[in-house]
């Protein structure tokens, strides 16, 4: 069986939700589905309304909302009997939201509210394949979908409840909601923003898939940056370790955890495009394609947090009391670059920027860089091979650099920039290393 996930803007128009049944329909499958596009979004504005009291306007913005759902579910179905179903499913799910419009607003509530996008999508999905005529049972993800005590994927949980969901309805095809789970303690929670990839891949390792295909908007993983570069061209295979450096620095087709799940079983992950489903896309596996540049991503919103000591030298210990202050801060660290006397640490979440700037002006003089990015370019740079580093900074010689991290892995070299040079930056290596102008 598959595992088929198709993310907002490819459910975003009835028409669109129509081409993705003709696309599923013969298939075996479980298919996870995102919110409408921008439906998340939407429900995140009203929940920060409800959080500052607003509650005339939350309910002005659901008001909002429900019109939008309104004329999609008349587009989406014509018999009476499916739209009364919509329109009724569609009603309790707005008079839930517009229920914690009431009392006080806390994290759950917010939990609660976000999670209707995907509960609201699947539900029309699976009345329109129903007027069709195509058989298929909804799986509710929040029925075998988990995260344990540390956030991450209770795996066990996960694969069990899920078999037993299973079990439960006879069909070639499932349906399912991308995103939403519950929390150790089994109230509504979510995989964070982009997490229907996830989905897709916990799902995919739980039953091991024979393939994960993520359906989007674009002609699956690109050699650059699409929206900051022209003339980049879709890349037909990637191991899994490109596709997860290239996601995590940046490239947005992909949520960087879904790759992970899939590499422990060994499922090929393919990115293909719903407005041109004939075309290959990208596939995500383990065997590498020899080559030496495989893409470029940058990643914005960075901070350089430098720290220099004349007690670094020749001690011992002084990287790991670096270390243990942003572990206890919860903040992972992206590019180390280190000297005998400094050593520099970008981070990309500031929220305790200013408790771990404390922390550490104990062990020597710190300065704070913000407004940066990393360009990371992907490919094999084995350590016998020569000339990558080279062909890298030539292509860069007019842009400022910050950091540079080479040899981490054999895939990936990290360079540090002001973001101000980032579209520069992208098109010089588009240029120097794809021949792309
Ligand atoms: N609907 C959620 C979001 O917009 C999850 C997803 O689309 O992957 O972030
Ligand atoms: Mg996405």
């Amino acid at each position: 069986m598959k595992v088929i996930k198709f993310g907002g803007t490819s459910v975003g128009s009835p028409e669109r939700m129509k081409k993705v049944a003709d696309l599923v329909a013969n298939e075996n499958a479980i298919v996870v589905l995102s919110a409408v596009s921008g439906t998340t979004n939407a429900l995140t504005e009203i929940a920060q309304l409800l959080y500052k009291n607003e509650r005339n306007l939350a309910k002005h913005s659901i008001q909002g909302l429900l019109k939008q759902y309104h004329s999609f579910v008349t587009e989406l179905l014509s018999s009476e009997q499916q739209l009364t179903k919509a329109k009724d499913m569609i009603e309790s799910h707005f008079s839930h939201i517009d229920s914690f419009t009431e009392d006080l607003f806390t994290i759950h509530e917010e939990k609660t509210i976000l999670a209707q996008g995907e509960l609201i999508s699947t539900a029309l999905f699976q009345l329109y394949l129903e007027e069709k005529g195509i058989n298929s049972c909804l799986l509710p993800a929040l029925d075998f979908m988990r995260i344990d005590k540390d956030l991450e994927p209770d795996n066990y949980y996960i694969q069990h409840n899920l078999e037993r969901e299973l079990k439960l309805c006879h069909s070639k095809l499932y349906i399912t909601q991308g995103y939403i789970c519950r929390n150790v303690f089994g109230e509504i929670d979510n995989l964070k923003r982009g997490g229907s990839d996830y989905t897709a891949s916990l799902i995919g390792a739980a039953i091991q898939a024979s393939e994960i295909e993520i359906w989007t908007d674009i002609d699956g993983m690109h050699n650059n940056d699409p929206r900051v570069v022209d003339n980049t061209f879709s890349i037909e295979s990637l191991s899994y370790d490109e596709a997860a450096e290239l996601a995590y620095f940046g490239a947005k087709i992909l949520h960087p955890a879904s790759v992970y799940p899939a590499q422990l079983r060994g499922i090929p992950i393919w990115l293909k495009n719903t407005m041109e489903p004939n075309k290959l896309g990208t596939k995500i596996a383990k065997e590498i394609e020899e080559r030496e540049f495989t893409a470029v991503a940058a990643k914005d919103g960075i901070t350089a947090i430098k720290i220099k000591s004349g007690r670094m030298l020749l001690a011992y210990g002084f990287l790991r009391k670096i270390f243990d202050i942003f572990e206890r801060y919860k903040t992972p660290i992206d590019v180390i670059t280190t000297s005998e006397v400094a050593v520099s640490i970008t981070i990309d979440d500031n929220t305790n920027l200013d408790a771990i700037q404390e922390e550490l002006s104990y062990l020597g003089e710190v300065e704070i860089n913000k407004n940066l990015s990393i360009v990371c370019v992907v490919g094999n740079f084995s350590h016998e091979s020569m000339g990558s580093g080279n062909q890298i900074f030539d292509s860069l010689q007019n842009i400022p650099i910050r950091m540079i991290s080479y040899g981490g892995s054999q895939h990936n070299v990290s360079i540090v920039i002001e973001t101000e040079y980032k579209k520069d930056a992208l098109v010089a290596l588009n240029n120097g290393l794809f021949n792309q102008n």
